[in-house]
């Protein structure tokens, strides 16, 4: 534990010892030092203005890909789900949206406008600042694919606009031009999609319902696809379906996901993560790579 100082008049609208298996989608996770969801950007901004530069700060959207370890987070975590939220269509073909939009709302509004393609984004049970940190995709879409600008704040408040040609934007993975900043919003740019309609939505909630064990506790796929092949694939061939330890096990329906059966620690799921790396390798002669986000203490 640290014990961290908040600026004044912040110390009621903070959580201290908040546990973070609340906000995962794996349910597991210690407490983080400090819980913090801001009211806007400018809130955000004076807050981070204020907090003594050591503090460390984490920032965790729906935790929908975030491993926390079982001894949580030291210092302030920053949650902008709830509070960033405003989505607002600022001309024919662009949208801005702040980071603590789900990325399912994007998804469904741009559909609404008339604007697409944007159908992806309606599957990704994350924010929009997350889908921004991970370049999250699904069925050939990805968010950077569309995005025209980010707003970012650093460690100490200040608000930044960049354009996407600074960022080195690959498969899952986003290299900013400078370590510390966060995303506050970004602009994203579609086009007239008068085909867009909610049964392309549905379809593709149907395909992943029919493939993937969604309504478990889960942090979708755990590991990128190695180039030119599948996972899953790779996991399954090498006979770890339904391999568990404690209660964290690989899913009988799609082995790239791990599953949380009620009381996994977080050092059960890496024990199956370390466990199907090792044994991928062995079988195949591929080490996978890990697209879920490992933050925290171990106990
Ligand atoms: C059932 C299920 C299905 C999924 N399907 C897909 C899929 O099809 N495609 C896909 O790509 N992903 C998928 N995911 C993974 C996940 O939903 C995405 O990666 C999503 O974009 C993560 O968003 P989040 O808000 O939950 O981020 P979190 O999990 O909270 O954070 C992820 C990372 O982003 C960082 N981060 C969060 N917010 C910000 C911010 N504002 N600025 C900078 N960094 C930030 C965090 O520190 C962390 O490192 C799935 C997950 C589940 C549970």
């Amino acid at each position: 534990m640290m014990q961290v100082v908040v600026p004044s008049g912040f110390e009621k609208r903070i959580r201290r010892n908040e546990l973070l298996s609340r906000h995962t989608t794996w349910h597991v996770g210690g407490p983080a030092d400090v819980w913090f969801v801001p009211r806007d950007i400018a809130d955000l901004s004076s807050f981070l203005a204020q907090l003594c530069p050591e503090v460390p700060v984490t920032w965790v959207g729906l935790g929908s890909n975030v491993l926390v370890r079982d001894a949580g987070i030291r210092g302030v975590v920053i949650c902008p789900h709830g509070a960033l939220s405003s989505l607002e269509r600022l001309d024919a073909t662009r949208i801005r949206a702040e980071a603590g939009v789900p990325c399912a709302r994007l998804g469904r509004q741009a559909l609404k406008w008339g604007l697409g393609p944007a159908e992806f984004f309606a599957g990704i049970p994350g924010t929009l600042g997350g889908a921004l940190a991970m370049n999250a995709g699904a069925w050939g879409g990805e968010t950077w694919q569309r995005v025209l600008e980010v707003e970012t704040m650093d460690r100490h408040g200040v608000v930044r606009r960049r354009s996407p040609s600074e960022y080195q934007v690959g498969y899952r993975s986003v290299v900013p031009p400078a370590p510390g900043e966060w995303f506050v919003a970004a602009t994203f740019g579609f086009e007239p999609d008068a085909l867009a309609s909610t049964d392309s939505i549905r379809r593709l909630l149907e395909r992943r319902l029919a493939s993937q064990p969604i309504g478990e506790w889960s942090c979708g796929s755990v590991f990128t696809n190695p180039p030119g092949d599948h996972a899953a694939r790779l996991i399954e061939a090498a006979g770890l379906k339904g391999f568990r330890v404690g209660d964290a096990g690989v899913s009988t329906k799609h082995a790239n996901f791990i599953i949380n059966h009620g009381h996994a620690r977080a050092a059960d799921l890496e024990a199956v993560i370390r466990h199907v790396q090792d044994t991928v390798e062995r079988v195949h002669g591929v080490r996978l790579h890990p697209e879920v986000r490992v933050l925290g203490e171990p106990a």
